[in-house]
């Protein structure tokens, strides 16, 4: 084709002298950027004319906007004079004769004069270029318009997300500003203003200003878009608002006659009880209260709640209050096995209370002025000892004798003060305390109520549970006992409290010094046995729905039951042992026709119970070297704890580890100080460590030695000096290589001058003892009159010596010939 030939002249050959003139193609809907690829629809045959010869010769184009779209054969002067150089990169002839072309812009260039007008123009011109397109101030522009840019692609509903990215390729500010420039949604008008700005930083700031105002207009139309939204979801909401109101206000009205039969339930049950005033008030203003809530709303939960704990109390109903004191004892005979001391004990409070109780009542009817003497003396009954020995089972039976209600109130782990004295309304799912509870519960302002535990109350952050049970206790203030649910006084005076304890000295002084302590220990196998065929075993055969002789025992079993299947120092694990038989036998009577009544066999003994746990054989039975067998006094009865000691290298301390409290350390301390100051001067010391590994010459060098006491955990024994007497034997054993006899235990205090002092709960170690299958027991001197009391099943079994000071247990302990025994 022809008619390029002028231009390709131009350009290549005869550009000196004048400006490079190229072919120009006017366009009316595009302003081209360079660096910007871009179709191209050319429909006018001058146009055409154009585009074709520069795609033929490969040559670029000039593109320049007319200024008016109108204009049909554009003259120079109807062109804005600043376009762009573009190459064409491909180029469609379409059906209608009409071409369509993909250009990319090169470079920013003026138009300067026509060279040629036909057959098309042809225009000399020169490039426009930036002077500042490198300057810092353009750069921090170009991160600005970047970031403008990103937003406006997010906030654009028509621009695709990856359309940010494009930014990323520019290279330099210039670059950036013409990619921006090219991708903005605005009209030409303003593009083309923005190609004719020759400084880049005044392009970037335009530009800047233009994306601000756009990301203005496109934020605030996303914001009224998404109003728009909210108020169509909104008149959705209310439809579905109205609906609910609607089913709800039929509920409401089912409620309120529901309501109206409520109020009226509850103003009778407040009519039917001798409320006192200030009860009546709070519940005359809690009905009203109740009247006016609205049906649903969770107040009347909180106001029904009240309502019924107060309506649930007794105020004033009593049991037939009576002290009937020889019935009790024959109740108490024909439930518990044994227990004298204890039964009399109790006896004898109860004839106290009854007398105060005569006297009181004598005093009232003679006229005089009206007294408030509860039925309870001053003090409180305590029953404490180790757990199963029927503590909470004879509280019960006095209840039942006294024809009174019996409730128990668990303290075990109470620590919140609240848990005695109520929570406050106002608190959340709020509850009135256990004692006023309990009272609910009983029906009746006299009841029998355990109070379970008492040792085992703990006390934190939270108050002080034990002061609150005080208050509880103290016959001068509980006919007044103020919860805080409740909000008023209410009189716990006529309740007969009973507590129970494991451990004495964990209670709480005050608390202590208001009970009147009986105890309970644990039984020996002898009691064990009556106690289960007397109690036991009739109670366990009618709860199973067998008859009361179907399941028989031969004495040996019951007694393989207790050895090899118990270890405590009540009757609790025996109790759940012969139930599990009672269990398995009625099963099999059902299933597989087993004849009643069977008689339990020693050799099915593991059918019924599976393995026996407890062996006598656990007792080491031969002699070991720095292990003795101390006895131990513990809250759930007597243990038998093995004390191990051995010498090691060291620092010439003592070392003690294991379950050790202060006292037990400091009973060590005086084993290990008597035997150093004594183990070379005294005879018979001296020759338990005759041939010991750290024998000298020069005597005993223990100076790079420690030797060391480890109680094994598990016993966890009370704290107290007891210990003294078996770590002084494990300590001299273990320094002297001699081995201590086998099934010999030992009880006792040690002084530093080797004298063994009186120790306490003798019977529960007594008991522990023969449990475990121990011989010899070693007893303080001091205990003989001790010892004389205890039952004589107990003593008859073990072998039992008194020593009085640690050289008298040294032929007992290590097998060495007696040489002066105090033999029981
Ligand atoms: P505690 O309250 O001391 O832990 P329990 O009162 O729960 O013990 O006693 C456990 C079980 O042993 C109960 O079934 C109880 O009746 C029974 N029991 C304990 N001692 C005797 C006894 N001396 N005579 C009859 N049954 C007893």
């Amino acid at each position: 084709m022809t008619p390029n030939q002028p231009e390709q002249t131009n350009v290549t050959g005869e550009g000196q002298g004048r400006g490079a003139a190229l072919p120009l193609l006017p366009t009316r809907e595009l302003v081209l950027f360079p660096r910007m690829v871009a179709p191209i629809f050319v429909g006018r045959q001058k146009s055409i004319s154009a585009i074709e010869a520069a795609f033929a010769a490969q040559s670029p184009v000039i593109l320049c906007t007319q200024r008016e779209a109108a204009v049909e054969d554009p003259s120079f002067d109807d062109l804005r004079p600043v376009g762009v150089v573009a190459r064409v990169l491909q180029l469609f002839k379409m059906p209608d004769g009409s071409v369509k072309g993909i250009v990319e812009g090169d470079e920013r260039v003026r138009a300067e004069r026509v060279v040629e007008s036909e057959p098309y123009l042809v225009v000399e011109y020169e490039p426009v270029e930036s002077a500042d397109a490198g300057t810092p101030r353009a750069r921090s522009l170009a991160r600005r318009v970047s970031e403008e840019f990103v937003r406006y692609v997010q906030l654009h509903p028509q621009l695709p997300d990856e359309a940010q990215f494009v930014v990323q390729q520019a290279e330099g500010p210039d670059a950036l500003a013409d990619i921006v420039a090219a991708h903005l949604r605005i009209d030409l008008g303003e593009k083309q203003a923005l190609l004719e700005i020759e400084s880049t930083r005044q392009r970037l700031t335009a530009l800047l200003e233009s994306l601000a105002e756009e990301n203005a207009v496109l934020g605030l139309e996303a914001e009224i878009s998404s109003k728009v939204q909210e108020r169509i979801e909104g008149q959705q909401r209310q439809l579905l608002l109205h609906e609910r109101m609607r089913v709800l206000r039929d509920e409401i009205e089912e409620a309120g006659a529901e309501a109206d039969e409520d109020l009226a339930g509850y103003a009778e049950r407040a009519a039917g009880k001798q409320l006192s005033p200030a009860a009546r008030k709070l519940v005359t203003r809690e009905l009203a209260k109740l009247r006016q809530a609205p049906p649903m709303s969770p107040e009347v939960a909180v106001i029904r709640g009240f309502l019924d704990t107060v309506l649930d109390l007794p105020w004033g109903e009593l049991a037939p209050a009576g002290v009937d004191v020889p019935a009790v004892g024959r109740h108490l005979e024909r439930t518990h096995h044994g227990l004298k001391d204890v039964k009399d004990r109790i006896l004898e409070y109860l004839a106290v209370c009854r007398m105060r109780a005569d006297v009181a009542r004598a005093r009232d009817a003679a006229g005089g002025a009206a007294t408030d003497a509860a039925d309870q003396p001053a003090t409180i009954l305590c029953l404490a000892g180790p757990p199963g020995t029927g503590k909470s089972s004879v509280a019960r039976s006095i209840a039942d004798a006294l024809g009174r209600p019996f409730v128990r109130v668990t303290l075990g782990g109470v620590r919140d003060e609240a848990e005695i004295r109520g929570h406050r309304r106002t608190y959340i799912g709020a509850m009135p305390g256990r004692i006023v509870e309990g009272l609910a519960k009983a029906g009746v302002d006299n009841p029998v109520m355990l109070l379970d535990e008492l040792d085992k109350l703990d006390s934190d952050w939270r108050g002080n549970p034990a002061a609150a049970l005080m208050e509880v206790l103290d016959p001068a203030h509980n006919h007044a006992f103020r919860d805080n649910y409740l909000e008023t006084e209410y009189d716990l005076s006529r309740v007969f409290f009973i507590a129970t304890a494991n451990d004495t000295d964990a209670i709480p002084d005050t608390l202590y010094d208001r009970l009147e302590v009986i105890r309970l220990s644990g039984y020996t196998l002898p009691e064990k046995l009556a106690i289960a065929r007397r109690h036991l075993l009739p109670r366990v055969a009618r709860d199973t729905g067998l008859g009361p002789g179907d399941v028989k025992y031969p004495r040996g079993v019951l007694q393989s039951i207790v050895r090899g299947y118990t270890r405590e120092a009540g009757v609790r694990e025996l109790e759940r042992a012969l139930r599990r038989v009672a269990r398995k036998v009625a099963r099999r009577h059902l299933e597989d026709g087993l004849a009643l009544p069977v008689v339990v066999r020693e050799d099915e003994l593991r059918g019924y119970l599976g393995e026996a746990f407890w062996l006598e054989a656990e007792l080491p039975r031969r002699a070991r070297v720095g292990e003795s067998l101390g006895l131990a006094y513990t809250s759930d009865g007597g243990e038998v704890l093995t004390v191990e000691a051995t010498i090691a290298r060291g620092r010439g301390e003592l070392v003690l580890t294991g379950q050790l409290g202060e006292v037990m350390q400091e009973s060590g301390s005086a084993a290990w100080g008597y035997l150093l100051s004594h183990v070379e001067r005294d005879r018979d010391l001296r020759r338990l460590v005759a041939r010991s590994p750290f024998m000298t010459p020069d005597g005993l060098d223990l100076a790079n030695q420690d030797v060391r006491v480890h109680v094994p955990e598990g016993a966890v024994p009370k704290d107290g000096p007891s210990a003294g007497l078996a770590l002084a034997v494990a300590m001299l054993s273990a320094l002297g290589g001699a081995p201590v006899r086998p099934r010999v235990a030992m009880t006792g205090e040690i002084t530093l001058g080797g004298r063994i002092l009186r120790i306490g709960g003798l019977k529960e170690k007594l008991l522990a003892a023969g449990r475990a299958g121990v011989r010899t027991v070693l007893v303080p001197e001091a205990n003989r009159g001790t010892v004389a009391e205890l039952p004589q099943d107990l003593t008859a079994k073990l072998h039992l010596v008194y020593v009085a000071s640690f050289k008298e247990a040294l032929p007992h302990a290590f097998g060495e010939p007696v040489v002066r025994g105090r033999a029981s």
